[in-house]
């Protein structure tokens, strides 16, 4: 069974249809043939400073999100990234094998960093893609089902785990592959179809799995479409109407054409009312599973202690490979 890792920051309480449907709806499906690791990357999410007590309220409702969603833990390994140690270690070797100018060139960093301002981007924020990097390669990860907007990182985890390779003249870490669905490998804002859906963006253009129905419909018919009234998928001229037929096709099953065909002649209002309804009839089970879950802490802390346990594992195994590949004396 191949092995398939991929993670979400505890950046916001909720995460969003982006996640769902660019990710985490893939990893549920992963799981029947593949031996999975789903990891809430609770380091990754401090390059932005959160609030304490918020970060350590958001990873553990990151993780019921996923185990709501269908990640079962029977199955697949659920893990706290800042439980396992090694993620650092590696990231340490993976640091000094990268290159200044190949990190500068990373254009989330670039997004996020002008978003920030000159002194409010941090070094950690700069090194993030390293860090995700170690996070891939510590599992010996074939493929790892990431939305579009994680193709330039998984570039670099791929570059980088050849060039451990390379330099030591065998194979160390295995070379990952992304795995993106197409269809959904990019959920646009509502209020800003041109921008990708964000947890960090302006929450009038998202679509929240935890929100109340009010507020999903009511974002929904608030989402920006364009002056002519034809529904028809074109993402140049009409992206907002895209991006509804989008969201419509993947939770509905419909193709993009047929709700092309059954929209014919009517108004976007119509088509706006649909959407919220399969998005509202999607999520609604999802919401009460994670009431359910945050109800019981203690439950939900046995589950990722269990995925920590058996991750540090593997990951102690690979993080001593790559020690003595790069010329590290083993400790007697
Ligand atoms: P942040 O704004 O804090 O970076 P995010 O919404 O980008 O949050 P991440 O935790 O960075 O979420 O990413 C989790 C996963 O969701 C990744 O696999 C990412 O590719 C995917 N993803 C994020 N946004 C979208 C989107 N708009 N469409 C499809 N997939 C997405
Ligand atoms: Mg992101």
């Amino acid at each position: 069974r191949p092995r398939v890792f991929s993670a979400m920051q505890p950046t916001a309480d909720s995460l969003h249809l982006g996640n769902y449907l660019g990710a985490l709806r893939q990893w549920v499906a992963l799981q029947e043939d593949h031996d999975a690791i789903y990891s809430v990357v609770d380091l990754h999410a401090l390059t932005v400073s959160p609030d304490p007590a918020v970060l350590r309220h958001r990873s553990r409702l990151t993780a019921a999100q996923y185990l709501a969603a269908g990640v079962d833990p029977a199955r697949s390994l659920l893990f706290l990234q800042s439980h396992v140690a090694q993620h650092t270690q590696l990231a340490w070797i993976l640091s000094c094998l990268t290159g200044f100018g190949e990190a500068s060139r990373m254009t989330q960093f670039k997004d996020k960093a002008a978003r920030q301002g000159s002194e409010g981007a941090s070094v950690g924020l700069f090194t993030y893609p390293i860090l995700m990097a170690a996070d891939i390669l510590l599992y010996d990860t074939a493929l790892v089902p990431v939305g579009e907007d994680q193709r330039q990182h998984l570039e670099l985890a791929r570059d980088l785990a050849q060039r451990l390779n390379t330099r030591v003249g065998r194979e160390v870490v295995t070379v990952p592959e992304a795995s993106i669905v197409r269809a959904t490998a990019k959920i646009y804002d509502l209020a800003e179809p041109t921008a990708k859906m964000s947890k960090s963006g302006h929450a009038s253009g998202l679509i929240e799995l935890l929100d109340d129905p009010k507020v999903i419909a009511k974002r929904i018919r608030s989402a920006v479409t364009d002056a002519d009234t034809v529904i028809r998928f074109d993402r140049e001229a009409k992206p907002g109407v895209s991006n509804l037929l989008t969201i419509h096709s993947a939770l509905s099953g419909t193709s993009v054409a047929d709700l092309e065909a059954e929209f014919a002649g009517k108004m976007y209002g119509h088509l706006k009312v649909a959407v919220a309804d399969v998005v509202v009839e999607t999520l609604a089970p999802l919401r009460e599973r994670v009431t359910e879950l945050m109800a019981a802490p203690d439950e939900l802390d046995a589950i990722l202690a269990d995925g920590a346990d058996r991750a540090r594992t593997i990951a102690a195994g690979t993080l001593a490979r790559v020690y003595d590949a790069v010329g590290l004396v083993p400790p007697a």
